[in-house]
């Protein structure tokens, strides 16, 4: 079953093209890792597929639901699309519980109680039960990145779309994050991961895109891919990431 359809996107800042005519398909249960060098326009795909950024050309659709589409259905698109950010993103003045609470009361009309039920259980998935009455600024960077990732589950997302969720942490906060998406991935939810953590693209990525110079360079097997670069663009990228 398709996930993400892209047909024929073009996506341009000015006469700066991003995305290049790229047409691509995304299926249920598919873990998709995204690299390519810093302004190749990995944040930039992310973002057109929940609608952040209009396209120029072309459609993307999740499932039924166009990025052209009329108001609502743009809407309806977001709520089956989560993002985590780099920069987490979290509502400094709300808790780690009332942060993951507020989709489900704003986004989905949830009741309060329900959807302190359905947080709690997001928080204890996450391994952050007993931290969800703490302000953002009390936890690690680590642990606002979990409480960010339990906050775009909370609306039951299609699928979920990581940018470069583990950059702003320190190395030794980043297993904590890997592993909650290592658990996302194996209970089957779909995700589009841009990353530079490659031994997470190869262990648990099912399919892995190189974007360079706003073209899919290559598209497949993580672990063909990285054991074996069929080009010299992908060679010197990957020497420079590990
Ligand atoms: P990446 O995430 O791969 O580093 P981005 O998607 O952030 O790349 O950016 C791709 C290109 O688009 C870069 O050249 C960047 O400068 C440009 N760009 C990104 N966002 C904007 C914007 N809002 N306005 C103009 N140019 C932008
Ligand atoms: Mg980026």
């Amino acid at each position: 079953m398709s996930m993400v359809t892209f047909e024929h996107v073009v996506k341009k800042f000015g006469n700066n093209t991003i995305l290049d005519d790229i047409s691509l398909n995304i299926n249920k249960g598919e873990v998709v890792v995204v690299v390519g060098p810093s302004g190749s326009g990995k944040s930039t795909f992310l973002r057109c597929i929940n609608a952040l950024e209009t396209i120029q050309g072309g459609d993307i659709r999740v499932g039924k639901l166009s990025v052209r589409g009329k108001p609502s259905e743009v809407r309806e698109l977001r709520r089956e699309a989560g993002m985590v950010f780099q920069q987490f993103n979290l509502f400094p003045q709300l808790t780690a519980l009332e942060n993951v609470m507020f989709g489900p009361i704003h986004a989905r009309g949830m009741s309060n109680r329900q959807a302190r039920e359905t947080a709690i259980a997001l928080l204890e998935k996450v391994g952050l039960a007993e931290r969800m009455d703490h302000y953002p600024g009390e936890l690690s960077g680590g642990q606002q990145q979990r409480v960010a990732i339990a906050r775009a589950l909370a609306v039951n997302p299609l699928l979920m779309l990581f940018d470069e969720p583990t950059s702003a942490l320190d190395p030794e906060l980043r297993h904590e994050v890997l592993k909650v998406m290592k658990d996302l991935a194996e209970e089957g939810m779909t995700m589009i991961v841009v990353t530079h953590e490659m031994d997470f693209a190869r262990k648990v990525g099912s399919r892995l895109i190189f974007i360079d110079q706003g073209k899919i360079a290559h598209d497949g097997p993580p672990s063909e891919l990285l054991s074996n670069p069929p080009s010299q663009r992908l060679k010197d990228f990957l020497q420079h990431v590990v």
